[in-house]
């Protein structure tokens, strides 16, 4: 997968290095492209912010250095890029929030290009422009505003890369994560390791038990009650074909029931006439 950044603070994708993402890009797997968007200005300043049209506090970012940076990206594709070229990923606290689903998808492509904004964020006419030739999306990663895009490029750059076959040892254990779609989009159930008491705490005598199947039902009962009391909205878009009679049971407990339009909803069962 070939990724293109482009900012004005380079050194922050420096963690680009570190771990397993930096060992994917020594493998191959990862072709990380940093890039200087003063590099793309013309004026003894290298200037790329202006006031902001109709008033107002800050700054924005200028469209012309935007242009010209991301052209030069584009017209270098990775071999094998296809017509569609990349996913344009441009951070900000209007886009949509940035989940395991989108990762799954983003994963799937072989070029992401990212823009990281500063100050008030980019003049609006660079996504609109750069939506008429590729596919942008306007990232966020919740509700609360950072000074930059570049950390919510590590975030994503970290969930998608994850993904990518041979970035992780152990394939199977991304199945098994909170938000995977194979664990139906739920929290992940607590888990423990050695010792089996620690400071007077013991770890759940099932998980030593040697016993496979009340293993997996511990678990699964775990995960769903963590999600319904955690993120009970989770819970909405967790297909009741999907449940057994014992996670509905746990569900009921914890005082969800299926929905009409499916998922759950908080409340008792309704009563049959
Ligand atoms: N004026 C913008 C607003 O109110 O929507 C906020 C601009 S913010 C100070 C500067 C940059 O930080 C944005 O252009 C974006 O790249 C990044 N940023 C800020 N909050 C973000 C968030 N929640 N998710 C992703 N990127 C964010």
């Amino acid at each position: 997968m070939r990724l293109d950044v482009v900012t004005i603070f380079g050194e922050y994708l420096q963690p680009l290095q570190l771990s397993l993402i930096g060992r994917a890009r020594q493998q191959g797997l990862l072709d990380v492209r940093v890039h200087d968007l003063r590099e793309h200005t013309h004026d003894r300043h290298r200037t790329v912010d202006s006031p902001p049209y109709g008033g107002g506090a800050g700054l924005l970012m200028r469209p012309e250095p935007w242009g010209e940076a991301l052209d030069a990206v584009l017209a270098d594709p990775p071999p094998g890029a296809g017509a569609d070229g990349p996913v344009l990923l441009v951070p900000s606290p209007v886009g949509e929030v940035f989940t395991q689903a989108a990762a799954v998808e983003l994963a799937a492509e072989p070029w992401l290009v990212f823009a990281c904004g500063r100050y008030e964020g980019i003049d609006a006419r660079v996504v609109e422009h750069y939506a008429s030739r590729v596919r942008v999306r306007e990232v966020s990663l919740g509700d609360y505003v950072l000074n930059g895009g570049e950390v919510a490029v590590l975030v994503v750059v970290e969930a998608v890369a994850r993904l990518l076959p041979g970035v992780v040892g152990n394939a199977a254990s991304l199945e098994q994560e909170s938000h995977a779609a194979e664990h139906d989009g739920l929290l992940e159930h607590p888990a423990y390791t050695k010792p089996a008491s620690w400071r007077g705490l013991e770890v759940p005598a099932v998980l030593a038990s040697g016993h496979h199947a009340q293993v997996e039902r511990w678990r699964r009962d775990e995960s769903l009650r963590r999600t319904a009391r955690r993120r009970p909205d989770l819970l909405r878009t967790l297909p009741p074909a999907a449940c057994d009679a014992a996670d509905l049971a746990v569900l009921a407990t914890e005082g969800f029931v299926p929905g009409d339009a499916g998922g759950f909803r908080p409340g008792p069962a309704p009563v049959a006439d």
